[in-house]
């Protein structure tokens, strides 16, 4: 079975992010980039099921300039087998992307496809059930447990929801995008960043993959979210509905 993981390059979650002053993006300067967490995950995922004799070949795919190169070498360190760097350097929203991943996805042919809930930067959670649309295939979102079925025709899938875990099977080739419960991701060893070294990166260009990236929506202004006003201490039990009621009115 091969496994095709979806790796987004985004600011890590460790950096402290501004907002540019014209509102037209982040400032990127001094930001340290890395492989988006739920990306980290599914790509742990793929590599367990390899370990478990599931899978024969994990492909990472990542849409970005080439400084997505980088993304992707951490992924092939944490154990993929090879890369695929679709080149795009204009900003991209969900749908571009899931028609770009569709298809690579149509020249790998992968029997799962694995990507996280949401990127961190953006965090439109749309990617990968557009992608299943696209590519017309079953998908599972939210997935915080996963396994194949014996044939390896199926996969089941424990999904978070508000009201709990469900239980769903997806026959196969499936999107399965992954839960922050579903595993912790490997550390990256030195051994495997010496390994990653030589292994392939394939890049290829939207148009070599005759899609046109042109994003059907469109940044109108970034913002960073008002500071929050300090709290105040209240004595009593009275105090606390009269500025509730007074003050805040929502009582
Ligand atoms: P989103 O819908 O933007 O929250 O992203 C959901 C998932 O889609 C991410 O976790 C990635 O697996 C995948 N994805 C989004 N953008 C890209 C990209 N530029 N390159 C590779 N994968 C991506």
């Amino acid at each position: 079975m091969k496994i095709l993981v979806a790796a987004k390059r985004v600011p890590d979650p460790d950096t402290r992010i501004r907002v540019r002053s014209d509102g037209a993006g982040i400032a990127t300067e001094g930001v340290r980039f890395a492989l988006n967490p739920f990306d980290a995950i599914a790509l742990e995922a793929a590599i367990r099921l390899k370990e478990q004799g599931g899978a024969s070949e994990i492909v990472v795919v990542g849409i970005d300039a080439e400084t997505g190169v980088e993304t992707l070498r951490a992924g092939l360190a944490m154990g993929a087998d090879r890369a695929v760097l679709v080149r795009e350097v204009a900003p991209l929203d969900p749908f571009a992307v899931a028609k770009l991943l569709a298809a690579v996805c149509r020249r790998e042919q992968p029997q799962l496809i694995l990507m996280g809930k949401q990127a961190i930067d953006d965090d439109c959670n749309q990617t990968g059930q557009m992608l299943a649309a696209r590519l017309g295939i079953g998908q599972a979102t939210f997935v915080s447990r996963l396994d194949l079925g014996p044939d390896q025709s199926t996969a089941r899938c424990g999904r978070e929801t508000d009201s709990g875990t469900e239980t769903v099977t997806v026959t196969l080739p499936a999107v399965v995008t992954v839960d922050l419960r579903l595993n912790e991701p490997r550390y990256v060893t030195a051994l495997g960043i010496l390994r990653a070294k030589k292994k392939p990166i394939q890049e290829v260009t939207p148009a070599e993959l005759g899609v046109d990236p042109t994003p059907r929506t469109r940044l109108l202004h970034l913002a960073p979210a008002p500071r929050r006003k300090a709290g105040v201490r209240v004595q009593s039990v009275d105090e606390l509905l009269a500025r509730l009621r007074d003050e805040a009115r929502v009582v």
